[in-house]
């Protein structure tokens, strides 16, 4: 599926999705607690899917509308990390979903950026 996206950002897990160089070695996901949430949109013409996903503070920036975690996130932070704990040992565990597809997922998108636009001037306190 294309990406609308600059960086390849992992979306389903408990901690920040970026993707960082190892030292000399392969590219790995950032080992930084998630402390923002934000939104990860994946689009091509025929299908949208729009994710929560976190970020620690260094990566905030490549989540849209990105925002420090609210209770609500934490759950659903918390929620991923014990199906992450239970599928490594391989007890059920539930995939996590998009937050939204299609036209669901665009509209949300375009919400999600109006409030970020709207709350800029907090952010920039916020996001180093
Ligand atoms: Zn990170």
């Amino acid at each position: 599926m294309d990406q609308q996206r600059r960086e390849p950002f992992y979306v389903a897990g408990s901690g920040c999705g970026a993707r960082v160089s190892g030292f000399g070695g392969p590219p790995g996901r950032c080992t930084g607690g998630a402390t923002y949430a934000g939104v990860v949109m994946f689009a091509t013409e025929q299908k949208q899917m729009l994710w929560l996903a976190f970020a620690c503070a260094e990566h905030a920036d490549q989540l849209d509308a990105p925002r420090r975690m609210l209770p609500r996130d934490e759950a659903a932070r918390d929620e991923r990390h014990r199906n992450e704990q239970a599928a490594r040992s391989g007890r059920p565990y539930t995939r996590p979903q998009p937050l939204a597809l299609g036209r669901d997922a665009r509209e949300l998108h375009a919400k999600a950026l109006r409030w970020a636009a709207a709350h800029a001037e907090a952010a920039e306190g916020l996001i180093p």
